[in-house]
């Protein structure tokens, strides 16, 4: 049995924030999270988070990869480069996001996961909660920085075998594509998260998705439909399309790139306005550049990705569009605290409690919480990661 307890700084709740903390751990376990001194075991090993901040660890369900490699490139060393790469930017749990691609790559990269998965121990990084399906059925004409040619419509015969493994927990589909409904069905009674991402989906075809169980849309404003969009699709009366629904329906979720290159600082603040913390995730979407150099990667499989540009702050398709973000989920929470003003406690929210209630998992993480997973950050006060916390165990980078 092995105690580590946190104390010296300010433990961040999904509601408020208690000064002078004290958060106690044993074995996988958060066992206290309070202000009592007597709370702490005489033989814990203790970490003093020296006047910073004490939070849960980040819940990524949308990322690419970083460290040099992308989950698509298929192998448990890929996959574990990657959590690596994250844990240190505070990541505790991921979601392995699939990008388009052949059968064949969607399959290794779901068998490395699972692989990685069964094997992982803490300083393999950031746990696997699951895999995020998200190439390859996407619209043509919203493919952005992913290989067309990987792009294509759900088919029984072929989705099915993906979700043999039962690993896959959040899947995407574009409301729009024929077979869309089936797909969604068959997912949502897997249990998954179900989301409408790289999209020109009508308001229409999204509220026929919601009663197939979709509730989510991919990156808001990014690769999704607009009012003029549905017009150039489907001619007038102009119709609502992707954004209009998502902010009309309560229910439905979605999530920000919040690297501060995606989206400026008042659509970030603005889509935490509308949709509310307990509506809205941070997502990294981050690829393979993270912590990498500047320079031309792969997006997706190393072998036939698309290229892209890192020029260290983003990921660019071409000098007009981007390509996905470069950073980790620790530069998103200050992006959002800082520059878009949210306070600190939504901004942890977004990127640990609301992921997890989405992914119907917050019993298990996402908050400081009696009881749940012992991933606990040690953020400084200028909310720089100090210390990573992986189900009891430190994480050494
Ligand atoms: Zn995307
Ligand atoms: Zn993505």
């Amino acid at each position: 049995m092995s105690s580590l307890c946190f104390i010296g700084g300010s433990a961040i709740l999904p509601d408020r924030i208690i000064d002078d903390a004290v958060v106690v751990c044993r074995d996988d376990k958060i066992i206290y999270v309070g202000k009592s001194q007597q709370r702490i075991p005489a033989r814990a090993e203790k970490i003093d988070a020296k006047g910073g901040w004490i939070c849960p660890g980040f819940v990524d369900i949308h990322v690419h990869g970083g460290g040099g490699s992308d989950f698509m490139d298929g192998t448990t060393d890929a996959v574990r480069t990657s959590c690596r790469a994250h844990a240190s930017h505070g990541t505790t749990t991921l979601f392995p996001t699939t990008s388009t691609g052949s059968p064949l790559q969607i399959q290794a990269m779901l068998d490395a996961c699972a692989a990685a998965q069964a094997e992982w121990t803490a300083d393999a990084g950031s746990a696997i909660g699951g895999v995020h399906l998200y190439g390859p059925y996407f619209a043509k004409e919203k493919v952005g920085c992913h290989n067309e040619a990987g792009c294509r419509v759900p088919q029984p015969e072929e989705f099915r075998n993906y979700f043999k493994s039962g690993i896959i927990k959040v899947a995407t589909c574009a409301a729009e594509l024929p077979g869309a409904a089936g797909f969604y069905r068959y997912a949502r009674r897997k249990g998954c998260l179900v989301t409408c991402g790289h999209s020109n989906s009508s308001w229409a075809e999204m509220d026929n998705a919601f009663k197939n169980g979709m509730r989510h849309v991919d990156h808001f404003w990014c690769a999704m439909s607009t009012v003029p969009s549905i017009r150039k699709r489907l001619g007038v009366p102009m119709q609502g399309s992707m954004l209009e629904y998502v902010l009309g329906n309560r229910e439905m979720s979605t999530e920000v790139i919040a690297d501060g290159m995606h989206l400026s600082a008042e659509l970030l603040k603005f889509a935490w306005q509308l949709k509310t913390a307990s509506r809205l995730c941070l997502v990294t979407d981050c690829n393979r550049a993270l912590d990498m150099p500047p320079g031309r990667y792969r997006f997706g499989p190393e072998k036939d990705g698309s290229w892209f540009t890192s020029d260290g702050k983003v990921g660019w398709a071409n000098p007009e569009s981007l390509a996905s973000s470069v950073s980790g989920m620790d530069h998103m929470v200050r992006t959002m605290h800082r520059s878009a003003g949210i306070p600190l406690f939504e901004a942890i929210r977004m990127a640990s409690l609301t992921p997890a209630e989405r992914l119907g998992m917050s019993d298990q993480l996402g908050s400081l919480q009696r009881g749940k997973q012992a991933d606990v950050l040690v953020l400084s006060r200028r909310l720089q990661v100090k210390q990573v916390c992986l189900r009891g165990t430190l994480f050494a980078g």
